[in-house]
């Protein structure tokens, strides 16, 4: 690892003038990730704003039922708080999904929506990938691609984003808070991550001086009947093939609400729209979810070790919404 400076802000507004400062500083929370990418030589900061001390640890409720998560809230105490176990279920699971205990108790919020992709290739040093080097290529598209994309990729990148967290957060419609020495930025987290384009290597729409303070969650009442399906290689710590995030209300039969996200199948996670407008107002049947993953998926594109995704989405979703209705999804 090579050397650099290392800094412990005492407040928020001391921790952006300190990395607005630095152009090539960055933020240290859990450090899960960005130590470990650290270690291999991928992440070079020149300085580390180590931001633990920051007062951003409080999962508040807000005025009309939604929930305010503090950047630095740890994964396992956000699964475990009452607020979100009874109002978001699908978040607590998805949490409790992802990682290891140990892991778990040390990932911040703020650090799990900057997770970055588990591709083999972008971690070994020599080899091609446009991510960790614009322009070097992507060993990816012709290598070992079953964890890569099937929705939104690109030929630059087939990458996936492997938080389970923000699947959820996805579909929840939460908001992310930035503050920066400009003020204060409030970014749906829909369009908080970005797909690959002709530049993988900018994989949000977070600027480099931007703190992540905090998520919101609005008020949902829906939230409180969902589920985070995740299915994978084995049956812990391993990242998404494919998950599923899912909400559902019916009445009289028919869907009156749903919130339907997947993971493991882009790079950013991939809130299902043409899902939800398919099935909003159609009978709640195997049918109509079958139909409505169908159109989903319609432009998914597989590649050699990776195409068995297509299938496993499809049935992902309709097993999701098939288990929400059975316990009890219709009024
Ligand atoms: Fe790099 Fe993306 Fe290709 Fe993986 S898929 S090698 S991260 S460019």
């Amino acid at each position: 690892m090579r050397s650099f400076a290392y800094v412990r802000p005492p407040d928020v507004a001391a921790a952006i003038r300190a990395v607005a400062a630095e152009p090539d500083a960055k933020f240290l929370g859990g450090g899960t990730n960005l130590v470990d990418l650290m270690r291999e030589g991928i992440e070079r900061p020149g300085t580390v704003v180590d931001v633990t001390g920051l007062p951003l640890e409080e999962i508040e409720e807000l005025p009309g039922g939604g929930v305010r998560i503090g950047a630095l809230v740890r994964n396992s105490r956000l699964a475990a708080h009452r607020l979100i176990r009874t109002r978001y279920p699908m978040l607590a699971q998805a949490i409790l999904s992802g990682a290891s205990a140990q892991l778990r108790n040390m990932a911040t919020v703020g650090g799990n929506l900057l997770q970055r992709t588990r591709c083999l290739y972008f971690y070994d040093g020599a080899a091609a990938c446009n991510k960790r080097e614009p322009g070097a290529g992507c060993a990816a598209r012709d290598g070992f691609n079953r964890g890569g994309a099937i929705l939104g990729a690109s030929p630059a990148c087939v990458a996936t984003h492997p938080s389970d967290m923000c699947v959820a957060l996805a579909a929840l419609d939460a908001v992310v808070e930035a503050e920066s020495v400009r003020g204060v930025r409030r970014i749906p987290l829909a369009g908080f991550h970005r797909l690959p384009g002709d530049t993988p290597h900018i994989e949000t729409e977070l600027a480099a001086d931007e703190l992540i303070t905090a998520v919101e969650l609005p008020a949902l009442p829906i939230a409180a009947h969902s589920r985070y399906r995740k299915v994978r290689d084995r049956a812990s710590y391993a990242f998404a093939l494919v998950s599923v995030a899912a909400a559902l209300e019916v009445r009289h039969g028919a869907v009156t609400t749903v919130r339907l996200a997947l993971g493991g199948v882009a790079a950013k996670p991939w809130r299902a729209s043409k899902a939800e407008q398919t099935l909003l107002g159609a009978p709640a049947t195997e049918e109509s979810f079958q139909r409505a993953a169908e159109i989903e998926l319609a432009p998914a594109e597989g590649l050699r070790g990776n195409a068995f995704k297509i299938e496993l989405a499809r049935r992902t979703i309709v097993a999701t919404l098939r288990q929400l209705l059975a316990q009890g999804g219709a009024a």
